[in-house]
């Protein structure tokens, strides 16, 4: 459920994944918009749903219409992913999951120093998962401060992490001791030339870059970013994975991920 989700790849990728799965499972993409939220969580009861993807708007207006959160939704708040137990509704998230499996494969995490462009609920569930998979300290950089601070304060007071927050004008200079960089706005979805509001010059290798935008998943950050000779991580691979770790926990079966990754391609147009 989500606003827009015309375009979303998410239940082509899953159906095929679970027609290879033997399943005889359905996804449905629903149009919800924020003021209907509430009888859709209830068509949601009422139809038996096994679970659910929330996406923009409802990824925090979703929680009280839930029974209970996993650790890290609870520390979040923020659910992508819903399951149902019985008669509750659990909400979980495998964003920032998804993100982390993604990085680990060229980088890990666990002592190095992150900077956080965005604080939305994509920042919020990435800056918790890498938290919790032992990163030395994060920077979180956001245009509306409220935002930025309330992120920052949470990373802080609940999670007890290292982390500082810059108030974004302009464009944000990378400093030389930062590992890795990661956009997590929106800025690049749908437009491939949209900037990204960092200075290029202090873009430097052996930095790493990622963004979450998936689609186009050459985005301005990502190109300049290669272009430069950093290391660079799209944002199909974190889409994959979260698909992957949501489709784990309403089936208890592991996917064939390059079978979603090959059908997430093939609807992109990639
Ligand atoms: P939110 O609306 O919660 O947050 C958006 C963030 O982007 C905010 O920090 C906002 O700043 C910032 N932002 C937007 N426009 C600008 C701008 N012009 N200049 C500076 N900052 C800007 O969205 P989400 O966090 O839920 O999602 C962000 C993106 O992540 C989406 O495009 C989504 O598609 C993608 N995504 C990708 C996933 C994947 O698997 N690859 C998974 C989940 C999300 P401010 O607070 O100032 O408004």
């Amino acid at each position: 459920m989500g606003q827009p989700v015309a375009g979303n790849p998410t239940q082509y990728m899953m159906e095929k994944a679970f027609i290879a799965a033997g399943l005889d499972w359905r996804y449905l993409t629903c149009e919800v918009p924020a003021a209907q939220l509430p009888d859709a969580m209830r068509g949601m009861r009422a139809f038996g749903f096994r679970g659910g993807n929330f996406t923009i708007p409802h990824k925090v207006a979703v929680i009280e219409h839930l029974d209970s959160l996993s650790t890290a939704a609870e520390l979040m708040q923020a659910v992508n992913c819903v399951n149902r137990v019985g008669d509750q509704l659990i909400g979980e998230n495998t964003d920032g999951k998804g993100f982390v499996q993604s990085l680990r494969e060229v980088i890990d995490p666990a002592g190095k120093r992150v900077v956080i462009i965005g604080a939305g609920s994509a920042a919020r569930a990435i800056a918790v998962e890498l938290g919790l998979a032992g990163t030395e300290h994060l920077t979180i950089v956001n245009r509306s401060l409220p935002r930025g601070q309330e992120l920052t304060d949470l990373l802080v007071t609940k999670a007890k992490l290292q982390a500082e927050f810059v108030h974004l004008v302009g464009d944000y200079e990378v400093t030389p001791d930062t590992h890795i960089l990661v956009n997590a706005t929106s800025i690049g979805l749908g437009d491939a030339g949209a900037k990204v509001p960092v200075a290029l010059d202090t873009i430097v290798a052996p930095l790493v870059v990622a963004d979450v935008i998936f689609n186009p998943p050459q985005t301005w950050l990502i190109r300049n970013a290669a272009e430069r000779g950093c290391t660079t991580i799209d944002g199909l691979g974190m889409l994959v994975n979260q698909a992957v770790i949501s489709f784990k926990i309403w089936t208890g079966i592991d996917p064939d991920a390059s079978v979603m990754r090959e059908a997430l391609e093939e609807f992109l147009g990639i």
